[in-house]
């Protein structure tokens, strides 16, 4: 099996190449949307695989491929967010991975394992590992047991303690070159490929995404209150965004407010191009200090921002805001 995708396999055959000794914990790190997680399972098959390639990539046809591959393998353990049911039966992604989940891993990698090779954890994203559960895995981190083989993936490395940091070799994974991004969307049949490559900041599994489904609606919908401030009434406005997911709406006014910052600092339009005009007029209207004050707030709050309780009302008071910029 090559690389996940094409932007990786430098990154690829590096961890390949470690495969006689690989790391006792790696850590993956780099911006969302570039297929850490993507990497982080191809390593975890290889390692699983039981008649590798020569390069040591898994074969994915042996008895280990095909029980990876259906996510029953009995060596390896996937920690990660777990959906939990919300209020209104909806389905919802935990905010933290548990204490409990770190402790079936550690009780996990006590037993032997079942086939005679490595027993690998992927814990993913470690930094949503809440403090409990990052001091039980630290544990295990400190001296773990033999053929054991931790993979830690993260967009925001600074989060997990620096204990756990420290045990691990890190290996960080970049943007991928815009030339083969766009090129790998356009091959995926996504239309507009360089606008939503800009949009996504870069990161073309997001691109993708964004491609798909009602997202592009949801963030016009965003968007159309956003780009007219003098004219929406925030009650009428927080109600109506209270529709969009709260990723998808955090997302997009966190890049608007980085336009209107680099409207304003650079004189140019980082993502949203497509709303290059509207930008550059409110960019130029809008006050230096609150714009600064209201963007850390929103890079600081954005996992708050996302808890549904008085969403609305969250909503109507970061547009009371919004609108005092352009005074
Ligand atoms: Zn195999």
């Amino acid at each position: 099996m090559s690389a996940p995708y094409p932007w990786l396999e430098a990154a690829w055959q590096r961890v390949l190449s470690t495969k006689a000794r690989p790391a006792q914990a790696l850590l993956l790190a780099g911006p969302r949307g570039v297929g850490k997680g993507a990497l982080a399972q191809a390593w975890a098959q290889a390692l699983l695989c039981e008649a590798p390639q020569p390069d040591g990539a898994a074969c994915g046809s042996c008895a280990a491929c095909h029980w990876f591959e259906t996510g029953g393998h009995p060596d390896f353990r996937l920690v990660t967010l777990q959906e939990k049911a919300g209020k209104e039966g909806e389905t919802r992604l935990a905010t933290a991975i548990e204490v409990d989940q770190a402790r079936e891993a550690v009780d996990f990698v006590q037993l032997s394992t079942y086939r005679a090779g490595f027993r690998v954890v992927l814990v993913d994203p470690a930094d949503s590992l809440n403090l409990a559960a990052a001091n039980a895995l630290l544990k295990v981190l400190e001296e773990p047991p033999l053929n054991t083989v931790f993979v830690l993936v993260s967009d925001q490395p600074r989060r997990l303690l620096p204990t756990i940091r420290s045990r691990c070799t890190r290996l960080d994974i970049g943007l991928p070159p815009v030339e083969l991004a766009q090129q790998w969307l356009v091959g995926q049949g996504v239309e507009d490929a360089s606008n939503l490559l800009a949009l996504s900041g870069g990161t073309p599994l997001d691109a993708r995404r964004w491609s798909e489904g009602g997202e592009l609606d949801e963030r016009r919908a965003v968007l159309e209150g956003l780009a007219r401030p003098d004219q929406v009434d925030p009650v009428t406005l927080g109600e109506r965004w209270k529709a969009v997911s709260p990723q998808t709406w955090h997302n997009v006014a966190f890049k608007w407010l980085g336009d209107l910052l680099a409207v304003k600092l650079q004189g140019k339009v980082q993502f949203n191009r497509d709303f290059a005009e509207v930008l550059a007029r409110l960019g130029n209207k809008a006050d230096l200090e609150k714009l600064l004050a209201l963007a850390k707030a929103q890079a600081n709050e954005g996992r708050i921002l996302a808890h549904p309780l008085n969403r609305a009302l969250q909503l109507e008071a970061w547009l009371i805001q919004y609108r005092h910029l352009f005074d």
